[in-house]
């Protein structure tokens, strides 16, 4: 088994801003594993807020690929030893993670949903997000989101929060996801803010408080009349149990908990707890959406618009049916990078690169 990598630049169409910071472009990796005369590809949106950045993703790759052997085929036993081997670096081993199933699918011959036993007519409509903009940018914003069922706002915990709701709803009546963010400090003002969002048409509320603020989260969720969603509280499978008492459902992403594999675990878990379940994403190239959602028929609520927001994808496009991501016939996870900039990338050897170091 060979793997190699390269960095690919995203360019956003519009700049994008949450509650902890704001960027025009972002720097993902992507990573190649060819076995057999088959490649699979993925992708690694390494995020700061969990430790991570693109150099620390590309120092633990090496890592990482000693950990998954040489076999790709043993890959439940594989991925397992690849996640205990370093801690964090979700976002890297999502990427190997994804390219082993790319790899696996197309070695069957088989789209990735289809080996799991998914109805691909079951992936539910995607959202669109909004980032924190002036009340005037965010009514053009809302233009772009006009044709998907709903939008989700990212909400700072800043005094303009209400004037962006307001703004919104002089333009359109669609339902809203709030995303707080972590931004909202005080279980008071916490409180307040999501009894007058739900006057306002908001149907859910995404990590309203710090992940630290657990004990209050915990107080939240039985006064909350809108469901509480974790975001920023999970990061490993492990961690759902905890959270049932302080939300009603999770977003699960797959930069988060390191892959396909163990998404697909943490929703499973979510689901035998009788949590509601969406699938989100980093900023991330149509590759690592497409990996996300070969798992979308198993889940309530989807949020899969991260190439949406890109001013060019990389990756041939993922097509979209009155907002439902559809499921590509092709083997593998469905698509693959523009051979344009699949060639222009400059792709490095990892075993080569341990050689040297
Ligand atoms: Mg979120």
């Amino acid at each position: 088994m060979h793997v190699d990598y390269a960095v690919v630049t995203l360019k956003l169409a519009d700049t994008f801003a949450i509650s902890r910071w704001q960027y025009e472009e972002r720097h993902n990796l992507m990573v190649r594993i060819h076995h057999e005369g088959v490649t699979g590809y993925g992708e690694a949106a390494p995020n700061r807020r969990y430790g991570e950045s693109l150099q620390s993703a590309m120092e633990a790759l090496p890592i990482l690929v000693e950990a998954l052997g040489d076999d790709p085929r043993l890959f439940f036993h594989r991925i397992e030893t690849m996640q205990h081997c370093l801690a964090g670096q979700g976002a890297a081993k999502a990427a190997l993670d994804m390219a082993l199933f790319d790899w696996l699918g197309k070695y069957l011959g088989q789209p990735l949903y289809r080996y799991f036993g998914f109805d691909a007519g079951l992936v539910p409509a995607t959202s669109f997000t909004l980032g924190i903009a002036e009340p005037a940018k965010m009514i053009e914003k809302a233009q772009k989101g006009r044709e998907f069922p709903f939008l989700k706002l990212k909400l700072g915990g800043g005094p303009h929060d209400r004037d962006m709701v307001s703004a919104l709803r002089s333009v359109t009546q669609q339902p809203l996801i709030v995303d707080v963010n972590e931004g909202w400090t005080d279980l008071k003002h916490a409180l307040n803010e999501i009894y007058w969002l739900a006057d306002q048409g908001v149907i859910l509320i995404e990590q309203p408080m710090p992940a630290a603020a657990y004990e209050d989260l915990c107080r939240l969720k039985p006064r909350s009349p809108l469901p509480l969603f974790a975001d920023e509280s999970l990061t490993a499978p492990g961690d759902i149990v905890r959270l049932s008492s302080a939300f009603h459902g999770v977003n699960v992403k797959l930069m988060k908990v390191g892959g396909i594999l163990e998404a697909k675990r943490t929703l499973e878990l979510a689901r035998l707890l009788e949590m509601q379940t969406m699938l989100g994403c980093m900023i991330e190239s149509g590759l690592g959406i497409a990996a996300a959602a070969n798992l979308a028929p198993m889940v309530d609520w989807v949020d899969l618009d991260g190439n949406i927001l890109l001013s060019e994808d990389p990756c041939d496009a993922l097509s979209l049916a009155n907002s439902q991501i559809q499921l590509s016939e092709r083997a593998g996870l469905g698509v693959s990078l523009k051979p344009a900039i699949h060639d222009q990338l400059e792709w490095q050897s990892l075993k080569a690169k341990q050689v040297v170091t």
